[in-house]
């Protein structure tokens, strides 16, 4: 059979068909829509994909499908090659070649209603990289993104620091500003929230105070990051309560993010908590070490930036908290390298990592107790073990006891849930609490630093 002779196209064709019966809407929009026929060779479909990322998810989601379908209409097995092609995205599908028309170019235009709605331009889907830990909620973000108001309302993103949170709730936005330019959309903190409340009371009669409503209450898409800032403040719950309401009853698209899942949170009243746990929540988990790998590689790629793939490695295998951290590392290298324009070898790698607060090395980390880390730090204030335990409040103990607690985070694996059980059955909440004092601490108190990294050394040394 001659090349000229083979067409997969029709069968392509009927395969586009028959898995968007069988997908999920939104799956379907956001990864398999960008899928374009390019070329029939023997035995084998050429597709394309416009980036590396859609081309990730595409693969994961959709190889297993195309496959089996191609093989029941062909009757025979066909290889399916993707290539990487930025041309092709709006050749196969007229739905993708509509968006793209309708995308505006008007960088102008974008620049200021990225800055009308506080949004940050630098967090994007196309910069967010996929893997297990955040699939769930970058699907999430980027069904919300297409359809506002209609797919998941409203939606909590909720996870530890660092995990890209902010991220995703300003790349949310940077679409819809993209792509939807008559939809009004606002970014906010909930600190900033609470503060501009707080002004807007503060000034009666100066006509403030419906400003501040109109801000939150007249838009289509409220993305509010950090909601957790507002446990304990009744006032600004109440006005959050009433801004809520009247968002989701006029079915605008609302967006939480939050440190932790809604059932943690403190001193926020049941009727709050009810409408975010309404729609949907998701959550993001720190990212296994192959996904930290391509976060890093695709950093350096994105910054122009050559960093060998062993010192890239090392950095994956030792610092496993969050992206954060992760980025925090790279940016300390490749500075490094580019103020003193030295060539970054494995050995000064190894010596400027050791440094940062998160490093983690893989093979001190195992078995390092909690019981080993009270001793140290017991012996080192001069307090009994037995009060690392007890519930005493003096103020004596209660530093030590919060340090030992911070060292366990940094030095072993166990989860805050599990360090509360092993320092007398405290809650997990107690314990993220003494990690941020004491990481808050060290940040501005030389003194409290000195104390954290002798006392680290220590521990490390006697495992
Ligand atoms: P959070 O708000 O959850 O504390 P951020 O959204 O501020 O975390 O993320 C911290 C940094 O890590 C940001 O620079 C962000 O761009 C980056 N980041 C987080 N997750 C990812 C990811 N999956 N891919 C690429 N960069 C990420
Ligand atoms: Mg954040």
């Amino acid at each position: 059979m001659s090349n000229d002779k083979i067409d997969y196209l029709p069968f392509w064709k009927e395969t586009c068909i028959a898995l968007k019966k069988t997908t999920q809407e939104f799956l379907y929009n956001t990864w398999f829509s960008r899928i374009s026929y390019v070329q029939s060779l023997p035995g084998k479909l050429v597709l394309a994909v416009p980036s590396q990322f859609v081309y990730d998810n595409v693969t994961k989601l959709f190889s297993d499908d195309i496959t089996a379908s191609m093989h029941s209409l062909c009757g025979e097995d066909i290889a399916i090659q993707f290539i990487i092609s930025k041309e092709t995205e709006q050749a196969a599908h007229p739905s993708s070649s509509a968006r793209a028309v309708e995308a505006p170019s008007d960088d102008e235009r974008l620049e200021k209603a990225r800055r009308a709605a506080n949004i940050n331009s630098d967090y994007q889907f196309s910069n967010f990289v996929s893997g297990d830990n955040c699939i769930y909620a970058l699907n999430a973000s980027l069904a919300i993104a297409k359809n506002p108001g209609i797919s998941y309302n409203p939606c909590l993103i909720y996870g530890g620091v660092g995990l890209g949170k902010t991220h995703l709730i300003n790349a949310i936005g940077n679409y819809i500003l993209e792509h939807q330019k008559d939809l009004k959309v606002q970014y906010i903190t909930a600190e900033a929230f609470t503060n501009e409340f707080i002004e807007s009371i503060g000034s009666a009669g100066s006509g403030k105070a419906q400003q501040f409503k109109n801000k939150f209450r007249k838009v289509d898409v409220l993305l509010m990051d950090d909601i957790q800032f507002i446990q304990q403040k009744t006032q600004t719950q109440e006005e959050l309560f009433h801004t809520f309401n009247e968002l989701y009853e006029a079915k605008k698209q609302i967006v939480f993010t939050c440190d932790r899942p809604i059932n943690e949170l403190k001193g926020v009243m049941d009727r709050l908590t009810n409408r975010f746990e309404r729609g949907l929540n998701v959550d993001l988990q720190p990212p296994a070490y192959e996904t930290r790998v391509a976060i890093l590689r695709n950093k350096c790629k994105m910054q122009n930036k050559q960093v060998d793939a062993d010192i890239i490695d090392y950095i994956a295998q030792n610092v496993r908290s969050n992206v954060r951290d992760l980025e925090a590392s790279l940016t300390k290298l490749i500075s490094y390298s580019e103020l003193l324009g030295q060539e970054l070898t494995m050995e000064k790698a190894k010596e400027l990592l050791s440094t940062m607060p998160f490093f983690k090395p893989q093979e001190k980390e195992q078995g390092i107790s909690i019981q080993a880390i009270n001793k140290v730090v017991c012996t080192y204030f001069n307090v009994n073990t037995s009060d690392m335990k007890s519930k005493k409040k003096n103020k004596s103990l209660v530093q030590p006891r919060q340090i030992a607690m911070y060292l366990a985070k940094e030095l072993t694996t166990y989860s805050f849930t599990e360090i509360g059980s092993e320092f007398g059955g405290r809650d997990h909440t107690t314990i993220m609490h003494a990690y941020d004092r004491i990481q808050s601490l060290c940040n501005v108190n030389p003194d409290m630093r000195n104390i954290v990294a002798k006392l680290k050394k220590e521990i490390m040394e006697q495992h």
